[in-house]
């Protein structure tokens, strides 16, 4: 396969050019981790823990180098890569706080000897085996994150895990592998498989256990479709269409600045950024302005600044997707209060874009966008709001903003989302299921789901004799 160039997404210099798996190299790789499977999975559960503790201990010891090769390759603002370096071993402490429960067997009846022949106490235990050797295919836009989404979990609960960085974050897979094996971590239990899709498609091609994909809709789909006659287990987190609705009596300029935010965090860049709002007529006027004046003072530039908010975008064809969603729009009515094209500097920059006067006749409203550009829509009243906010195949997260409780869990128990955010947004907790409806995917990571998803129960029926 061909060698892959990974380019900084500010400079649109090349960074470094790095050999990819062919077909064999991924099959040699399957096998290995196949053979290694075994033995890891017959580790105690604290000679499993050790190293990924330590792995944990190495992420925040090297979050200055780690997070410099994340902003080099993603144009991701380096604060922004550092705190999702730093924030990721609150998740790998959850799952190694919560995987003992999982791991053990339960005893769940007993049934007393009956005093007859072949009828001696009867007890049913459920216990589980991991998988085997998965496949995690993973995202670019919070590396961290999403990967240790799966590979702790699947570790600790004896996996051995086959992982396929995004070619746009490849120098922080092969950083994470690094540390894993530094970490002690046995080379043929973690290995990185690197390439483009390509690569991830030969994963498919073998004899994986389970396939754990982070990523969009038409992906996931063809990794359905390629995983459906192996008859493995499947997992898939993908894009949304998140929208927000600000109800009529909120505090206009403390919502904006929240809403602001969860839109344009890593340029929007995020499976859960806010993509929609929603705003009642009578706050509309006021929440407009006071939305614009906070994206108009974001600080675009340099990514590896401390102070910059917005970095360049990490995929250059990103920038034709959003030109389009803004002229369709333009061309069905809409407004625009700021932004609306890329910048005029160097590298892959798109001006913060709002549009306002939208309707879902326009793509902007419908399709993800995943950059720096919203769509503001005006609703009379909670039903239009619930409506809208339904009106999509994703279904990943919806935040209503408002002083009543009760009036907004009852408009989020109308919406269907997996997560449900009241006066809060694009936000992840370790001690939550991660999960998506619709378009926006199968089955969940994080809590206790998401370690119980790597792996396979068994069921024992045991009489004495
Ligand atoms: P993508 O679908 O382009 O790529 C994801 C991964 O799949 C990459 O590693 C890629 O190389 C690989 N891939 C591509 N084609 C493949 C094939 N045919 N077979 C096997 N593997 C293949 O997505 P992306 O651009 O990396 O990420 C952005 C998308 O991910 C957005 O839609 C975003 O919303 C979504 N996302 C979702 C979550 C979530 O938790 N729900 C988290 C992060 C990102």
């Amino acid at each position: 396969m061909a060698d892959l160039s990974i380019i900084n997404p500010a400079t649109e210099a090349l960074i470094q050019t790095l050999p990819t798996d062919d077909t064999a190299a991924v099959a040699q790789k399957v096998s290995q981790a196949r053979a290694a499977q075994p033995d890891w999975a017959a580790r105690s559960r604290s000679a499993r823990i050790e190293p990924i503790q330590k792995f944990r201990d190495l992420l925040t010891e090297r979050a200055d180098a780690l997070a410099a090769t994340l902003t080099a390759e993603t144009g991701k603002p380096i604060s922004q890569s550092k705190s999702e370096i730093l924030a990721t071993p609150q998740r790998i402490d959850f799952f190694i706080e919560n995987v003992a429960r999982v791991l053990a067997p339960e005893s769940v009846y007993r049934e007393p000897s009956q005093a007859l022949p072949g009828t001696g106490e009867l007890e049913e235990i459920i216990s589980t085996d991991p998988l085997g050797a998965v496949a995690s295919i993973s995202a670019w836009n919070y590396p961290y994150f999403v990967g240790s989404n799966v590979f702790i979990p699947a570790l600790l609960t004896g996996n051995t895990v086959l992982y396929k960085p995004s070619e746009i974050a490849t120098l922080t897979g092969l950083a994470i592998a690094d540390l894993f094996h530094e970490a002690g971590i046995p080379e043929d239990v973690f290995i990185p498989v690197i390439g483009t899709g390509l690569a991830g498609a030969a994963l498919l091609e073998q004899p994986i256990d389970g396939v754990f994909f982070t990523g969009s809709y038409s992906t996931g789909q063809k990794i359905a479709i390629a995983a459906a006659p192996k008859l493995i287990k499947v997992q898939l987190e993908l894009g949304g269409k998140d929208p927000a609705y600000v109800c009529d009596d909120v505090d206009v300029a403390t919502v904006a600045a929240g809403l602001a935010d969860g839109a344009f965090y890593n340029n929007g860049q995020s499976c859960c950024a806010v993509e929609r709002i929603y705003v009642h007529a009578d706050v509309y006027e006021p929440f407009v302005e006071a939305f614009v004046q906070t994206v108009r003072a974001f600080k675009m530039g340099d990514p590896t600044d401390s102070d910059t908010y917005l970095g360049p975008l990490s995929r250059k064809p990103q920038l034709t997707v959003l030109e389009q969603q803004i002229e369709d729009a333009l061309a069905k009515g809409a407004k625009l209060r700021c932004g609306g094209q890329p910048s005029n500097r160097s590298g892959w920059y798109f001006e913060p874009t709002v549009l306002t006067e939208v309707t879902h006749e326009m793509t902007l409203m419908r399709e993800e966008t995943f950059g720096p550009v919203i769509g503001i829509q005006r609703v009379s009243d909670d039903a239009s709001a619930i409506a809208l906010m339904n009106d999509t195949a994703y279904g990943l997260t919806a935040a209503v903003y408002g002083r009543n409780r009760d009036r907004a869990l009852q408009i989020l128990s109308q919406v269907s989302s997996g997560s449900a955010y009241w006066n809060c947004c694009d936000r992840v907790s370790p001690r939550l299921p991660w999960t998506g409806r619709g378009h926006s995917g199968i089955g969940s990571t994080l809590s206790v789901a998401g370690i119980d998803a790597f792996l396979q129960p068994r069921a024992w029926h045991l009489r004495a004799g």
